[in-house]
């Protein structure tokens, strides 16, 4: 049996300096603090707990001082920051640059918005550690839209600023941005107001589903490892699915059902921005074998 692994597949490059960053961390000192799952993928985050990660919640940073704590490549709203100063925490800000840049665009979106009575929109998972985050840039003000149910929370009377989470399916933005459009137009006929729709979904994300699909068609079964809160590894799970019937969603080598494989020659091996290599590679050997 062929056993392959998704040439695409592994960390992307927020993941990989935010986990270099720990284990530099970690050569001078024996313990540091990370705020929340350091990627959404409990292997990764055990084999890190054992040299010595600890991850806490708001709540027990708040019960920190004159200590260091890392955040991770998802962000933290700016009140993260107010707490670690006035708890003399240091920080060690693992936040992706692509996440950084849109925190920015959201602030500034939202000053723009607030002058012309505008709101801010993110179509995202609310309670998302990215989202708090880029909440947080417009003092909690906009709007977060997980589906087409909350598209009555928008005022299309006045204006409008979309931005999405990074991690979201291209083809869900475009079909919220259509309905928000279209609703927009029935209350402006004469195009009085203003909608910016803003792409940020993150490139690393969106341009694997052609090469995932690809990769799903030229195997009879695919193994899609990923924790089952990663945002992007659910997105990019379902798209294999819709291609290879024969999909599986796995967090382990122990979620492996070996009835999977009858009759089957060839098994592709692939997973979300936040699965480890060695992980893939683990799995391949297992089935492999
Ligand atoms: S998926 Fe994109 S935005 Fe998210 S951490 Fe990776 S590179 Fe950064």
């Amino acid at each position: 049996m062929i056993v392959k692994i998704e040439k695409l597949a592994g960390f992307c490059f927020g993941v990989v300096s935010a986990i270099n960053l720990v284990e530099k961390e970690l050569k001078e000192s024996d313990q540091l603090y990370c705020l929340g799952d350091i990627v959404h993928n409990n292997k990764e985050v055990e084999r890190l707990s054992s040299i010595g990660l600890k991850i806490i919640d708001l709540k027990a940073m708040e019960t920190l001082k004159n200590t260091k704590v890392m955040i991770r490549a998802h962000g933290e709203p700016p009140s993260t920051y107010e707490l670690a100063k006035k708890n003399n925490i240091e920080i060690i800000d693992a936040t992706c640059p692509i996440v950084l840049l849109l925190q920015k665009n959201i602030k500034s979106g939202q000053k723009e918005m607030e002058e012309i009575e505008g709101q801010v929109v993110i179509f995202g998972k609310k309670g998302h550690a990215e989202v708090i985050g880029l909440v947080g840039q417009t003092k909690n003000k906009a709007i977060v839209i997980s589906s087409a149910n909350d598209l009555d929370l928008i005022d299309y009377s006045k204006p409008i600023h979309i931005f999405s989470q990074t991690t979201m399916s291209k083809e869900g933005y475009k079909s919220i941005c259509d309905e928000i459009e279209n609703r927009y137009k029935l209350f402006n006929p004469n195009l009085q107001q203003k909608i910016i729709i803003t792409d940020s979904i993150c490139k690393k994300v969106s341009s694997r589903s052609k090469q995932l699909i690809d990769f799903a068609d030229s195997v009879d079964v695919v193994l899609f490892v990923s924790g089952k809160n990663s945002s992007n590894g659910i997105y990019l799970y379902s798209l294999c699915k819709e291609h290879k019937e024969k999909t599986y969603l796995i967090s382990a080598k122990e979620d492996i059902n070996k009835d999977w494989f009858i009759g089957c020659e060839s098994v592709g091996i692939s997973g979300a921005t936040s699965t480890p290599m060695w992980l893939m590679e683990e799995i391949a050997e297992y089935v492999s074998k």
